[in-house]
Parts: structure tokens; sequence; C-alpha cells
């Protein structure tokens, strides 16, 4: 067994293997989470037209101490209905287009209205309270680049750009395949040595969070119902992702069956703790994606972070495919001799990350209140408090 990637080489073996998949267009409503397959370039100015920054008068630059005579109104969508001249003011609101004739407003707070005129209380410089045309967005300007997530903001712009509806990439379709014969149903019962399966419900959710269409199912620890299970998944999947049942016992029938499915094993077994048993294939025929994540939940959840993910965002042809900034560690940190480890830690308003609880694979609960998972390198002595690393999720 040659020596066992790191998390970093393993993470390019599995991006080297993705190939994107196309891409349909949708409404722009619609497209939260998505990953753009076509740059949006801006179809016109935004603002489209000079307007108004404030609630006040439009008005011709000039000194304080003016009286001008209020002759009509500019609203929000509705422009006023002549120009404006000398020694006149037009009562306008934010947003609303600059009478011609116009070149500045004054805010309502620095004006006295009497008798249908004003008498303003400041100088006014030309462009006071102005937007100007193009200066959120220049017409032809590329606004985002193709492989760029759309949340919240984006959505936004792309309407501002003029866009109705957006290429995006299609949605990668996950499969979760969860291995066991002590699994049962959430809430059910639980007979002698049975537990509830939490991996295929976790694993499916955090699929769906990285942007892909999932089903899960589980499949008992027997030969032929393997097979089976893992052949029907791969038609059906761009990634299939398989919770325990990868390691050597004599119940771990997984590698077998991808074997016998005719996907290629690229690496089985990472430097990582938890996560180490992790094995990553495809299937040449048609470009199936595989990742066989070991059963212990901690173990599914880490690799499913560091190797999954990136992998459903490389399909949608994603710029960004890893989630990843530096922390400091709070206080030392022991430090495995030759795997790297994966620390769930707590980070705190000094950006100090602090480890959530005890850290075994199969302790869940210390993903609770977790800000991210933190790569404690491989050495032989503890990680010094005030250490660099790396925090994923
Ligand atoms: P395995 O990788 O199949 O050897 O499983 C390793 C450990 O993870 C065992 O303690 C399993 O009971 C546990 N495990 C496996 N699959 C699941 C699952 N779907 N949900 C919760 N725990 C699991
Ligand atoms: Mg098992």
């Amino acid at each position: 067994m040659g020596a066992m990637l790191s998390i970093e080489e393993a993470r390019a073996a599995v991006l080297a293997e993705v190939r994107p998949l196309g891409a349909e267009e949708v409404a722009v409503g619609d497209a939260l989470g998505r990953v753009l397959a076509s740059d949006v370039v801006a179809a016109a100015d935004v603002p489209g037209f000079a307007n108004s920054a404030m609630d006040g008068f439009a008005l011709r630059s000039g000194p304080a101490a003016r009286r001008l005579t209020i002759v009509g109104e500019s609203r929000a969508g509705a422009p006023a209905d002549r120009a404006l001249g000398d020694g006149e003011a037009i009562r306008i609101s934010t947003g609303a287009m600059l009478p011609e004739g116009a070149d500045a407003v004054l805010q309502i707070e620095l004006v006295t209205e009497s008798d249908g005129a004003i008498d303003t209380h400041d100088e006014v410089q030309p462009g006071r309270n102005i937007r100007r045309p193009g200066e959120d967005i220049t017409r032809g300007t590329t606004l985002m680049g193709a492989g760029t997530v759309l949340g919240p903001a984006e959505l936004g712009v792309a309407i501002n750009a003029g866009r109705a509806r957006v290429q995006v990439a299609r949605r990668p379709r996950a499969e979760v395949l969860a291995t066991g014969d002590e699994l049962v149903d959430p809430g059910a019962p639980l007979g002698p040595g049975q537990i509830h399966d939490s991996n295929a419900p976790m694993l499916a959710a955090l699929a769906r969070q990285a942007g892909a269409d999932v089903s899960a199912r589980r499949v008992r620890d027997e030969r032929e119902e393997t097979i089976a299970a893992v052949g029907e998944a791969l038609d059906a999947a761009d990634l299939l992702i398989l919770s325990g049942g990868v390691s050597v016992g004599p119940h771990d029938h997984v590698k077998p069956a991808l074997e016998a499915n005719h996907v290629d094993q690229v690496f089985w077994r990472v430097a990582l703790r938890p996560g180490k048993p992790t094995w990553f294939g495809v299937r040449r025929s048609d470009d199936t994606l595989v990742l066989g994540l070991p059963g212990n939940p901690v173990s599914a959840y880490v690799t499913f972070v560091l190797f999954a993910r990136p992998a459903i965002a490389a399909l949608q042809g994603a710029t960004a495919t890893t989630r990843r900034r530096t922390a400091h560690t709070g206080v030392a940190i022991a430090r495995h001799p030759d795997r790297d480890e994966c620390v769930r830690v707590r980070i705190d308003e000094q950006g100090a990350a602090t480890p959530t609880g005890p850290q075994g694979s199969h302790i869940l609960s210390s993903l609770l209140g977790a800000d991210g998972l933190a790569v404690i390198p491989r050495g032989d002595t503890d990680l010094p408090a005030g250490s660099t690393v790396d925090v994923y999720g």
C-alpha cells in the first residue's frame, strides 16, 4: 500500500476526475445557490437616469438664501412634467428623476417652505445629492463571471444588470447509499445492537446544501444486495456517496461491489483523522464519481466536507471549490504522529479556534456549535497555542 495521500493530494485527485455538467436557464428568482455557467454582463447603466439621493427640492446650484418658486413635483416613478427654470424649484423624492434644467437637490431639512416657494439655507454646489447614471453599474461591464455561486446579492445585481433569467450549471445528482445491518430508520425502536441511521439523512442534507439533487437509501451488509444497489445508484448519479462498509472487515462489501460495477479505484485511504479509510473512484464509461466514506458519523461528515463538497462544486463549474479560511489555535492541541487531524472547533471573536469537546469519530455531538473543522497537521509534539491553522466549513 503506497504512502497515504494527504488531504490536499486526495482532494486534487478527486477534482482531477470531475467533468463539469451542462448548463440550463433558470429564472433569477429560482437561482439561489446555483453556479453561473456564463458571465453576467450589464445590459444598461444603473442608475439609468440622474436621480435624487434625498427627499427635498431639485434646483439650480447657487448661493444660499435664495427664494425659489415651487413649480412641480418629481416622484419615484413619476417624473416632473416640465423642466426647471431660473428662480424655480421642483419638489423631489428619493430615487425620483432629476428634472431637466436642475443640477442639484437640496434636502428638505435645509429649506423653509411657505406660500408656494422655498427659502434655501445653504449654498448648493452642482451635483449635490444627485446619483449619476451608471454610478452603480456601467453598461457592458462583466459583473459576475461563469463559476460564481449566486447568493442573494448576486441575484439582486443580476436583476439590476437587466436579467430575468441566468445560465447556470445543471444540479449534480447525488445518490447516498448507507450500508450497515445495524441501521434502522430515525425514531424506530432499537433492537439489540441496532442504531439509528444518521449518516444517510446527514449526508443527504450536506449534499443538498452543496447544491445537489439528492436521493438516499440504505443497503444491508450483503454482497449481492450491495452490488445491485451500487449499480442502480451509479446509473442515476453524477456522484455516488457511500457510507460505511469501506474497510476490510468480512462484512464490508463496498469495494467488491464497486469493482463488480466497473468503478476504477483512484485512491483508498487518506492520511487523515478521522476519515482514513476514505475511498474514491470513477466509472469511466460515464464519468460517475464515487466516494466511499467511512461509517463513523464524524468521519462521514469530515470527509464529505473535504472531498464531496468540492466535487459537487466542481461538477457545477464553481470557481471556488473549497470553503477555507485560517484561524489561530486558542489552546495547545495534541497531534497525531502521521495523519493530519480535523478537529471540530469553535472560533471566538478574536479568531481563536478551540476544540468543541471530545474528538472521537463517533462523537457526533461535538459538531454542535462548531464553526468549522481545523486541520491540525501531523507531528510528534503538541501544536502550540497561537499556531495558524486552516479551517474548513
Ligand atoms: P463501518 O464504516 O461500516 O465499519 O462503520 C463504522 C461505524 O460507523 C460503526 O460504528 C457503524 O455502526 C457506524 N455507522 C455506519 N453507518 C452509519 C450510519 N448510516 N449512521 C450512523 N452510524 C453509522
Ligand atoms: Mg458497516
